[in-house]
């Protein structure tokens, strides 16, 4: 019999878990589903049918906001009605704006949904801020990415670089400090660390390493359950 097991990454903002959720899905040969992504787009929706960010008003919106994933060479792309808006919604208006608009519960609700539909038969990465807390709380594999600020504020930094956009360090580190206390204390679906999740600090730890300690983990958990992954490369 062969089984693939569903694997959570949660963590605070630009502690590596897209890019380690990625390799990590890619090693595995296991779908990657960046949640993060699906809020920013419900977000971006809001933005662009300038929808006030009550729970009222979104209430209202969300019936017209369909989100839906593919998978191309360049990784995850996320659609909003169709169109295809992985670009757009990395925008600092919409990265302002998200953590308010992901605390509504008639926004979590729609997306974790659609999240439980796509990893029903696991063989996903999945990676957010509730995956292993709300979402996926069976998971058989569960990893809290945490890092400290001024480490994620120099990874952002140079994201930014590379997309290359300007970018002031001040506001960054302003943005990563809000959005993770907006994240932490809000009544539905905190950022916790879900029970039963490994802490892995990325401070010092390169990509590969991380990506490494996972792979290491869930192929512990393969073989320990004589559980195969058809993909799965060493
Ligand atoms: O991961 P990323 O930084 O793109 O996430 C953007 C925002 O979406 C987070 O700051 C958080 O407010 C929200 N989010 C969430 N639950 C998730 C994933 C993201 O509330 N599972």
């Amino acid at each position: 019999m062969s089984k693939a097991i569903t694997i959570t990454i949660d963590g605070p903002a630009g502690a590596g878990k897209s890019t380690t959720a990625r390799r990590v899905a890619e090693r595995l040969g296991y779908v990657y589903v960046d949640t993060g992504a699906m809020y920013r787009a419900v977000t971006l929706a809001a933005l662009e049918a300038n929808t006030p960010h009550t729970p009222q008003a979104m209430a209202a919106l969300m019936p017209d906001v369909h989100i839906t994933l593919a998978t191309d060479d360049r990784g995850q792309r996320t659609y909003l009605n169709g169109r295809d808006v992985s670009d757009e919604i990395r925008r600092p208006d919409v990265t302002g704006a998200v953590s308010v608009v992901s605390a509504m519960p008639v926004v979590r609700r729609a997306m974790v949904d659609i999240q439980r539909t796509i990893g029903a038969n696991g063989g996903v990465v999945m990676d957010g801020r509730d995956i292993g807390s709300v979402v996926f709380p069976g998971a058989e594999l569960k990893i809290f990415l945490v890092a400290d600020v001024a480490e994620r504020v120099r990874r952002r930094l140079a994201e930014a670089q590379l997309r290359g956009e300007q970018s002031d360090e001040a506001a960054i580190r302003r943005q990563i400090v809000e959005r993770d206390a907006y994240d932490s204390s809000r009544e539905e679906s905190p950022l916790v660390k879900p029970d039963g999740a490994i802490e892995i600090d990325t401070t010092n730890l390169t990509i590969d390493e991380q990506v490494d300690l996972i792979v290491d983990r869930a192929r512990k958990y393969l073989s320990a359950y004589n559980l195969v992954s058809p993909f799965f490369k060493l």
